[in-house]
């Protein structure tokens, strides 16, 4: 049974060797995530290639993020690697301190003192340890430890309720965004963008470096919530980046945001991956808890175009057994999602001629017993806007560009195929399209498939056409 919604897989030691790689591909990862809080250029560049060579071999479609790190605040290092807070502990950040010790630690953000101020709650490592502000005397904040635990080296720093100023683009995200320009990466992640202006800037910088990315923001920081409009405006999609998300907002917060993160972005015709914890116990068991599987088949019915794994697959213990649970689990899901169209499809507001091709698509195809949508598309944009309403049928987006074969490997419902076709004869890049999804197992004779394509053919320009047809009939 075929998957609509997507599985994005963080790489990392777990799934360094060739043949687990393989195998999580092809269990069904759709998009592989770099993480660049981690790891040196040249083995983000080494891994792209194994992935590259490993998707040819099994004749997939397997995209490739790269996640920069963001201007994350952590703590310094500790003379011991780690220290025991206790509550009630006495504990003071020193933006001056070079080497931690249970009184002090350093902070790879000298400005935070700046930035924070008596009564504040600061987050240590994801919210396991909480420590109230007392007072700012210069460069170090003393503060008296709330809920207690293990500190070790470079934990992240958040504060309750956001607000910390570190600008979003740091001088390592900029390096980072040269290497996955070199990579040909064809999705990049902004890690805490607070604003669409963030996000401008991260895209100038990647064109200044010729990549291509479709761009990703990391809805992480509470700002970004407020400034949500905007930053769907200036990005490709989001990504509800929920570790950080619910160490700012509160986690009790999050499932409703991330419900009302999708709508909107679907509205807005961008794409959306939701991430973290979706199968955290997998790291340690071979099976998700129910309440995994509930989580991950509640971002399907929310209608996410991927689901993400972090350190399951990067660092856990069954990487390849984690991407099948998590597979079956949003098969099954897709099941019992509602078909949207006729409920949300008289308030889409469009002007477009490509887009109204792509709505006249969608319509036909809920109201007539289609088998398959199949778009020739140059950019994906046609596929994209199908996408954005759920109509019941697959969406094949059938394009000569392989930077954009690669692109669509994260939206939902869409299945991309390479066609070669580069002549001027309509009939005949029509009967190419149609020998293609047969090829591929997508229809058979006397299928009905609706397509979408840009007359004259040849001509490159906006999708202009829609035709009905009944597969095989036009050789007869
Ligand atoms: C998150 O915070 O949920 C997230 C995906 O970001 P990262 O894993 O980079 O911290």
């Amino acid at each position: 049974m075929q998957r609509s919604t997507k599985i994005v897989a963080t790489l990392g030691p777990a799934c360094s060797e060739r043949e687990v790689l393989r195998k999580m591909v092809l269990a069904g990862v759709n998009v592989v995530r770099m993480n660049f809080s981690h790891g040196t250029a040249e083995d983000h560049l080494a891994r792209a290639e194994l992935v590259r060579e490993v998707a040819r071999e099994a004749e997939l479609t397997v995209g490739i993020m790269c996640d920069l790190q963001g201007p994350k605040i952590r703590v310094g290092k500790f003379a011991e690697g780690r220290i025991t807070l206790a509550t009630g502990d006495r504990f003071v950040l020193d933006a001056t301190c070079t080497l931690g010790n249970q009184e002090r630690v350093g902070l790879d953000y000298p400005d935070l003192p700046q930035d924070v101020r008596a009564g504040d709650i600061l987050l240590l490592d994801d919210g396991r340890i909480k420590i109230a502000v007392e007072r700012v005397i210069g460069t170090e904040i003393h503060t008296v430890v709330r809920d207690g635990g293990v500190l070790s080296n470079n934990k992240g720093i958040n504060r309750e309720g956001g607000g910390l100023t570190a600008p979003a683009l740091t001088a390592k995200d900029m390096e980072d965004i040269r290497t996955a320009a070199r990579m040909k990466a064809d999705f990049l992640a902004v890690s805490f963008p607070k604003s669409g202006a963030d996000m401008y800037m991260a895209r100038e910088l990647m064109r200044a470096s010729g990549g291509r990315s479709l761009l990703i923001a990391k809805i992480e920081r509470a700002e970004a919530i407020g400034a949500l409009e905007g930053i769907l405006d200036a990005s490709d999609g989001i990504m509800v980046a929920r570790g950080d998300l619910a160490v700012e907002v509160g986690d009790a917060t999050v499932p409703a945001l991330q419900k009302r993160m999708i709508r909107l972005a679907r509205e807005k015709n961008k794409l959306t991956i939701t991430a973290t914890q979706m199968m955290e116990s997998m790291i340690e068991s071979p099976v998700p808890t129910r309440a995994e599987v509930s989580d991950v088949a509640n971002a399907v019915l929310d209608g996410t175009d991927a689901v993400m794994l972090s350190a399951e697959t990067a660092a856990g213990k069954y990487p390849v057994q984690t991407v099948e649970a998590m597979s079956r689990v949003c098969i099954e899901a897709e099941k019992s999602a509602d078909l949207t169209l006729d409920r949300e499809f008289l308030n889409r507001v469009f002007t477009r001629v490509d887009q109204s091709i792509a709505m006249g698509a969608l319509f036909t195809t809920f109201h007539l017993k289609v088998k398959c949508i199949a778009a020739l598309t140059q950019s994906g944009s046609t596929a994209l806007w199908i996408s954005r309403l759920n109509c019941g049928v697959p969406i094949y987006a059938l394009t000569p560009e392989v930077g954009t074969r690669y692109r669509l490997s994260l939206f939902r419902d869409v299945y991309p195929l390479m066609i070669q076709y580069q002549g001027t004869d309509r009939e005949a890049l029509l009967l190419e399209a149609e020998d293609r999804l047969k090829s591929h197992g997508a229809v058979v004779d006397g299928d009905i498939i609706v397509l979408t394509y840009g007359e004259p053919i040849g001509k490159s320009g906006g999708t202009n056409t829609l035709k009905i047809v009944k597969v095989g009939e036009s050789r007869v």
